[in-house]
């Protein structure tokens, strides 16, 4: 993490999830990740992959999580798009990091999207 990183709140919405406190509607879930489908989905498959470890960002996670924890991770987002149904047909990942990418939730999280045509990369701000 960056020196200018947020310290990790263990109180954000996916802490909670983690801890059971909140439901979510679960995809799939291994040694270190959980993945559930996003509350307001931006595609006909559009899932979140979290590391169950207090990680703030990619840059957090990249930066401190074990070997473990990062195949472990790694393999969980192959396996969730392959068992959407989407590997075939072709999906995006995406992973906001702080102020400039508009991340919402302050723990690491990656989108998986697909079922549709998703165009081309980002639009301008
Ligand atoms: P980001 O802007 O990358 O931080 O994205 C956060 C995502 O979390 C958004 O797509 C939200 O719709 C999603 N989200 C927020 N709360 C929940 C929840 N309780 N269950 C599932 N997805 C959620």
């Amino acid at each position: 993490m960056s020196e200018r990183a947020m310290a990790y709140d263990p109180g954000n919405i996916f802490a909670r999830i983690l801890r059971g406190e909140i439901p979510c509607k679960k995809a799939f879930e291994s040694e270190h990740a959980l993945a559930f489908h996003d509350i307001n989905p931006q595609a006909p498959v559009h899932i979140l992959v979290i590391p169950k470890g207090a990680y703030v960002s990619l840059d957090d996670f990249s930066a401190k999580a074990s070997a473990a924890e990062i195949v472990d991770f790694v393999r969980a987002v192959g396996e969730v798009a392959r068992a959407a149904g989407v590997a075939q047909t072709g999906y995006r990942t995406l992973a906001n990091h702080g102020q400039d990418a508009h991340q919402d939730v302050a723990h690491f999280h990656v989108h998986i999207f697909g079922g549709r045509r998703l165009g081309r990369m980002i639009t301008k701000a």
